[in-house]
């Protein structure tokens, strides 16, 4: 398909002129820096913040690059993924006007920037199976569809979705295709990433927020092509990743092996986890997973999740979700942790 990208961006969006920050219009080596009004005797702190983060995230990117093999104006990094879903919504859609459209049980957060910026959603539900309908969606597509939210794998279904039906969609659709990977590093189903070359109109998000153990510091990732990605870092604030995130971001992605080593246990528990489940006669299903949850559905899940909270234990409840009548979402914990939870639903 021919599509034209460029045409896709809201009109204000492309002449937008962006916000230019002190730290951007200069770049090399600087002995003192009085251009950005900061402390220049320091923070209250140990460490020292009194200077403004890199607005171009250049080590980071540069390190995410090295990983992902693509060079790094094919990337834009946000305080989490969330907010570039929100950047999304508002660089290709018109409010009052434009729609998107989710695969609902999904991520809500689609939802919430859709709403945010004033545009209508459009719902297609996963099948019983928790697939998709590639047809059904795109003749749920019109004109002013611009972009559609796929999460792979899906939260909370926790499958993913089929590949060669994702690559139908994406051919096919006059639009933008976000592919939402915040889980796959525990799946089986290779990135995206590598195909961005064969899609101009592909989006793929991946955070750090799980298997990388940062959700405290906010770091979501977008690889895109390098004209998406500028329309992404045009409209950041200027200093949006700030300096913490971006110095332990870097610390933390020298460490594959510690974070690989973490995921070989989560998939270990999660086998184990999901017979320990099975076993008991108040579990309806153990829906299969290629994430770091497990989808569940049981009896009666109010009267279990308030039980589990009587417990000090927190899951998910996910029945008032279409397709997910008495279903819960249980993370995968320690093995300890996840040890006391099988206890505690031994006695329920
Ligand atoms: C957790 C989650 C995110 C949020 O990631 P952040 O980078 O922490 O904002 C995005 N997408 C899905 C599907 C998630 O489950």
């Amino acid at each position: 398909m021919n599509i034209n990208i460029e045409n896709l961006v809201r009109e204000n969006i492309r002449q937008l002129k962006p916000y230019s920050s002190a730290r951007q219009e200069f770049s090399g080596d600087a002995d003192i820096l009085l251009d950005a009004n900061e402390n220049p005797f320091g923070s209250p702190l140990n460490v020292n913040y009194n200077r403004y983060p890199d607005p171009n995230q250049t080590e980071l990117k540069k390190m995410l690059s090295e990983i992902n093999h693509i060079s790094p104006d094919h990337i834009a990094v946000e305080n989490g993924s969330d907010m570039l879903i929100d950047h999304i919504c508002r660089i290709f859609c018109i409010p009052g006007k434009d729609n998107i459209i989710v695969l609902p049980p999904t991520f809500t957060m689609y939802e919430v920037a859709a709403y945010t910026n004033g545009n209508e959603v459009r719902e297609v539900p996963l099948d019983q199976d928790f697939k998709m309908n590639t047809q059904k969606i795109l003749s749920v597509a019109d004109e002013n569809t611009k972009v559609i939210f796929l999460c792979s794998p899906n939260n909370p279904t926790a499958n993913n979705m089929n590949r060669d039906e994702m690559e139908k969609l994406i051919n096919q659709f006059n639009g933008i295709v976000v592919v939402d990977e915040a889980y796959n590093s525990f799946s089986n189903q290779k990135s995206f990433i590598p195909d961005l070359p064969k899609f101009k109109n592909l989006i793929v998000l991946q955070t750090l927020s799980k298997a990388w153990g940062l959700a405290g510091l906010r770091v979501g990732i977008a690889y895109t092509s390098t004209l998406i990605a500028g329309y992404l870092n045009k409209v950041k604030t200027p200093y949006n990743l700030n300096v913490a995130s971006q110095q332990f971001a870097i610390e933390a992605l020298a460490q594959t092996d510690k974070v690989n080593a973490w995921i070989s246990e989560t998939k270990e528990q999660r086998n184990i986890l999901s017979e320990a489940l099975k076993s008991f006669d108040f579990v309806e299903t153990v829906f299969p997973s290629e994430t770091n949850f497990i989808l569940v559905r049981v009896k009666d899940a109010d009267r279990l999740y308030h039980y589990l909270i009587s417990k000090k234990i927190i899951v998910r409840n996910q029945s008032h979700k279409v397709l997910l009548a008495n279903c819960l979402r249980i993370s995968i914990g320690t093995p300890d942790e996840n040890k006391q939870l099988i206890d505690v639903l031994k006695k329920f």
